[in-house]
């Protein structure tokens, strides 16, 4: 094992929290899971790989301290009664058997309560309307009475925090999810008592929960604050301007550890396709002047030259994080032994979000073993050695699956030929990390690449485009098929169960060709009816280029699946800069000339649309004509054993190639798992 570069020290110095000592400058910033409490193992042993992969501190997500706090349908940990205690404990206990501190983000989150599920009115400073889920259930005014039982539910959640094991507590005030927040921001506090009107007397509540902590756990745990100094997607909220700022400087020297972010979560959790690594250091940059309580924040960070600098330079004493823990639990491990590049970079797609947004356990493109280290027993970096290391495996073609199947097989021991019909490793993200604001995306590639090139037992062969018979010749032990999917250009996919009208016109165009380089002249109509990037992509890329392009979706807003990946806000503006007209829930029923013809979703009206061009973004298909003609050779035992992995079975997120490629790797050889 090599050793860690002394420039890398800084990080692994111990820093004081309170009365709490924590080992390094690795932190787990808070972030969901959505296991719930209802899925603790699967949470547990989530939690105790970050641990495990040397983070000085782990945190949970939210955790409910109350049932007028109610994230449901969002799954949350909760210590809003004591039947919670004993499995928050066995979190804490695996998390300390690593060596790391745990951390709890207790919270309350005012309007932002849909009430699902204990179905009690949710609570406000002054009566509003809930933030999610256009709910019709109005949050009431918190009167006096209340105000006094919701510091006694933080101090009675707090103390079962302690009775739980927990060194860091949390108060919560971020995310516009916050009933703190909700008190401290004039727009949502129209009270006209002492915790109403003046700065001060919005920061009354905020200031009396902390003392409340310190008062009751404070004298073995750290209180923490994590705070949103700016708010980016409500210009009428706080920011650092003005009382953002006035909040730190009045509370400096009260909370044993500052968490500060940038709200809401679409900026705090910010995409690669808008924001960089370290993002958010204008904003929180001025934290550490006001205060001398050691400062965590967040920014994708993944490089460690990126964490030094953050600390040299006086930004932040503690380098928080959400997404490079997903996508590497290990980064701090690999740090410490020297082996940064083997550092599995998150790539800032957000569909660890997505998670969130669709109440499912949490995933990861990078890192498939996120969210099965329990049900699966999947490591984030140890695999089960081979049952026969001489077992020869071919597998066909080198995207995000064939390269995740390559190295996980590779890693167990056996003989690998990956093999690839094009110039270049990536499959889909080979041309896909060239579009606009895509390139962090070819870290899927670089990260496998890397390891795979050194591996003595994984050859790799480039422009091999193999036929069945190439395949069959080969005489490998197993195949895989990881030969991806196309693009169509008929116009077939959500709305057109046939194809579109007009579509085989020259000027008609699939994303293939925009991928492969095209660039359409003229007035131009970009179809989605796929709802996620792909559309938008292509609408920046032929925007930036001076087209007049014309937007036209299917669904009712744009993109609607990237409202999951935290992007569509930003889409839309970025949409709206370059001059795109936008048109929603509408369907093309034909393309002629040069004029798309559209028919309104709802009211069946029909339009006409000026264009040179047409790029219909609609579908993908499967490549699986090989993968059907092996299956054929295998019925007459020309071929041993098959599977096909990824896009070849049908068109997927890039994580749900990886995942398919872990899954094939892991899988291999092991015969009471194929029993299933
Ligand atoms: P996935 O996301 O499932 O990994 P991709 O579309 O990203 O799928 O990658 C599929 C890869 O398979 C592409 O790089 C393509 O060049 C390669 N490929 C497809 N058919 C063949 C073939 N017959 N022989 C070799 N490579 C192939
Ligand atoms: Fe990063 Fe994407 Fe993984 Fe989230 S899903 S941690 S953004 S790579």
């Amino acid at each position: 094992m090599s050793q860690r570069d002394s420039r890398y020290d800084i990080l692994f110095e111990p820093i004081q929290i309170g009365p709490v000592k924590m080992k390094n400058r690795f932190y787990v910033a808070p972030h969901a899971d959505s296991f719930g409490m209802g899925k603790m193992d699967e949470m547990i042993a989530y939690r105790k790989a970050r641990a495990e992969g040397g983070w000085g501190a782990v945190c949970t997500g939210e955790t409910m301290i109350h049932e007028t706090s109610d994230h449901a349908p969002f799954l949350c940990t909760r210590l809003s009664s004591d039947e919670f205690i004993e499995p928050m404990s066995r979190l804490t206990s695996a998390i300390h058997e690593k060596g790391a501190l745990a951390g709890v983000e207790l919270a309350h989150v005012g309007a932002s309560c849909p009430s699902w599920s204990y179905r009690e009115h949710p609570i406000s400073p002054s009566a509003q309307f809930p933030r999610l889920y256009n709910n019709p259930i109005g949050a009431r005014k918190m009167d006096k009475k209340d105000i006094a039982d919701f510091r006694n539910w933080y101090v009675k959640a707090a103390k079962r925090a302690k009775q739980a094991g927990f060194d860091i507590i949390y108060a919560y005030c971020s995310h516009e999810l916050s009933l703190l927040q909700d008190f401290l921001v004039p727009g949502t506090n129209k009270r006209t008592d002492e915790y109403g009107g003046i700065f001060e007397n919005r920061l009354r509540l905020t200031r009396e929960v902390l003392s409340d902590l310190k008062d009751a756990v404070g004298d073995t745990c750290a209180i923490a604050f994590r705070f949103a100094v700016e708010n980016r997607s409500r210009p009428s909220s706080l920011n650092i301007q003005d009382e953002g700022r006035r909040v730190v400087e009045s509370l400096a020297e009260i909370p044993d550890l500052w968490d500060v972010n940038v709200s809401d979560w679409a900026w705090d959790s910010g995409s690669s396709r808008y924001f960089e690594e370290g993002a958010q250091e204008p904003f929180v940059s001025f934290v550490k002047q006001v205060t001398k309580k050691p400062v965590v924040g967040v920014g994708r960070f993944t490089s460690p030259d990126a964490m030094v600098s953050q600390i040299k330079r006086g930004v932040l004493d503690i380098i928080g994080a959400a997404r490079p823990s997903i996508a590497d639990p290990f980064l701090p491990h690999k740090v410490d032994t020297g082996d940064i590049d083997s550092i599995r970079e998150c790539i800032g797609c957000n569909i660890c979000t997505a998670e969130v947004m669709n109440n499912t356990a949490i995933r990861c493109t990078q890192n498939p073993s996120v969210g099965e280290e329990h049900r699966k027993g999947w490591h984030p970096e140890y695999v089960p050695p081979a049952h026969d290391e001489s077992k020869s495996i071919l597998i066909i073609g080198g995207g995000p699956s064939g390269l995740e199947a390559a190295l996980t097989l590779g890693k167990r021991g056996y003989q690998v030929s990956l093999v690839d019909g094009g110039e270049e490793w990536g499959g889909r993200l080979v041309k896909e990390r060239r579009m606009p604001r895509l390139s962090a995306w070819g870290r899927v590639v670089d990260y496998r690449l890397e390891l795979l090139q050194v591996m003595p037992n994984v050859q790799m062969y480039l422009a091999s485009q193999l036929t069945a018979d190439d395949v069959q010749e080969f005489e490998a032990d197993h195949v895989i098929v990881a030969t991806g999917s196309q693009w169509r250009g008929d116009g077939a996919g959500r709305s057109h169960s046939d194809p579109i009208q007009g579509w085989e016109q020259a000027h008609v165009h699939s994303p293939e060709s925009i991928l492969n380089g095209e660039m359409p002249e003229g007035d131009i109509v970009v179809y989605d009816d796929d709802y996620y990037y792909m559309a938008s992509i292509i609408v920046d890329k032929l925007a930036s280029a001076g087209r007049k392009v014309t937007y036209v979706t299917s669904a009712t807003i744009p993109a609607p699946w990237t409202v999951n990946t935290l992007e569509f806000e930003h889409i839309v503006k970025s949409m709206k800069a370059l001059g795109v007209e936008i048109i929603t829930g509408a369907v093309i029923s034909s393309i002629d000339a040069s004029s798309v013809q559209l028919v309104d979703q709802l009211t069946e009206k029909t339009s006409e649309v000026a264009a040179n061009n047409v790029v219909l973004v609609t579908g993908q298909l499967a490549n699986d004509s090989l993968y059907y003609e092996l299956q054929g050779k295998q019925d007459k035992n020309l071929i041993t054993s098959l599977e096909r992995i990824g896009d070849c079975i049908s068109p997927a997120l890039i994580a749900q190639s990886t995942h398919d490629g872990r899954l094939a790797g892991m899988n291999y050889g092991r015969e009471d798992l194929e029993k299933k």
